[in-house]
């Protein structure tokens, strides 16, 4: 694990302290979630949800999230047997990994990817292959015959995150049956993370590609509620995934850290029986930060790609985006994380990440200080 040392995340956030900067590289909101949700976690202290909760999570939940995947995308599954509570979306992950890859096995991934499904793939001692989300007009695509030479004769699964951390992408419904036609004529698992399913703009809708056909028997889906409710330090995960796959991550997680989170379990599983407005809400919100961010930054001149979800915006500063990051701090007291170290190959060496999930007059001040150091 020694490639893994220190994060860009620690190196950025030590920067923007030092430097007093106004940090976007952070990816968690710097406001609360639904003050109903707070009081309901406080409460669940008082009234003594404070042992560890069973293992597989408390039924109220596993049942919450059941008929949550019933009720967004008509997704049956049973809570007793298909459905396993995490210690965040980051536990779920790992488990499924380490469940499903072993030495001498491949992963494919899609760069840019989230920096724990290298981690993870490195922990299972299998090796990772990556098909590139290359630049395309307004948005992000792949090429479905770089995604059919990734597979070889040892992948075991495909890794899809859709809404997509870094680029902000909901993957298309062709490109998810693309997807689908490899995993099943290869016989792969699928392992999908969703957690930004509830954070998609313009009235785009997240599809789980476990809803085509076939898919979800092969499919381990990943969602949490850090990102949903704005409560990221929670680490409340869930995975849904058919009997046999569901046993094989709940192996895993019960090593990992057993169970998590007991006095957050019953708060979110009353999250997520709400209305379809709680959701969003959120987005709603999120959304106007998104344009005050992207707007703006097209507005001083930044070549700007424009989320269709999540917390994050990309810019191509057409330089070495490392180097811009780490001088950005001091040239204009903004912070942003260099997308490159995302990837494996050198496709984003130029691309920057900008994190929007913040105050507006955050973002504003952001805007304001890159302006007045704008060469
Ligand atoms: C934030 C994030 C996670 C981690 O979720 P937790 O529930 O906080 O563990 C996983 N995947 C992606 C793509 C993320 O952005």
């Amino acid at each position: 694990m020694q490639a893994f040392g220190t994060t860009i995340f620690a190196e950025m956030s030590a920067l923007a302290i030092s430097t007093n900067s106004v940090n976007l590289g952070q990816g968690f909101p710097d406001t609360d979630g639904p003050p109903e949700l707070l009081a309901a976690a406080a409460r669940a202290i008082y009234d003594g949800h404070n042992q560890y909760p069973p293992g597989p999570g408390i039924p109220a939940l596993r049942h919450a999230i059941a008929t949550h995947q019933q009720r967004h995308y008509a997704l049956d599954y049973s809570p007793d047997t298909e459905v396993l509570v995490t210690a965040g979306a980051t536990e779920a992950i790992a488990a499924s990994i380490l469940a499903l890859a072993g030495p001498g096995d491949d992963v494919v991934l899609f760069e840019p990817y989230y920096d724990s499904y290298a981690a993870c793939i490195a922990l299972a001692g299998a090796r990772r292959r990556t098909v590139t989300l290359e630049r395309d007009g307004d948005g992000w695509g792949f090429d479905p015959d770089a995604l059919r030479q990734a597979v070889t004769r040892r992948t075991k699964a495909i890794l899809v995150n859709t809404p997509h951390n870094p680029t902000g992408k909901v993957f298309s419904p062709r490109e998810l049956a693309v997807i689908a036609q490899v995993a099943g004529e290869h016989d792969l698992t699928v392992i999908s993370d969703e957690v930004y399913e509830h954070l998609t703009f313009d009235g785009r809708l997240h599809q789980p590609i476990a809803t085509l056909p076939g898919m979800r028997e092969r499919t381990v889906t990943i969602s949490s509620a850090g990102k949903t409710f704005s409560v990221t330090g929670w680490k409340i995960g869930w995975v849904c995934a058919p009997p046999p796959l569901l046993a094989a991550v709940r192996t895993v997680k019960q090593f990992l850290t057993y169970v998590n989170g007991a006095p957050f379990q019953p708060a979110v599983a009353q999250a997520l029986s709400a209305g379809a407005a709680y959701y969003g809400g959120i987005a709603t919100q999120l959304q106007r930060q998104r344009d005050l961010l992207c707007d703006g930054l097209a507005s001083l001149g930044y070549d700007v790609v424009s989320p269709q979800a999540t917390y994050f915006a990309t810019v191509d500063v057409h330089a070495d985006a490392v180097e811009f990051c780490r001088e950005l701090p001091r040239r204009a007291g903004v912070v942003a994380i260099p997308s490159s170290v995302f990837y494996d190959s050198s496709a984003g060496d130029s691309f920057v990440r900008f994190a929007f999930c913040k105050r507006p007059n955050v973002i504003d001040e952001a805007l304001r200080r890159l302006k007045e150091a704008h060469p």
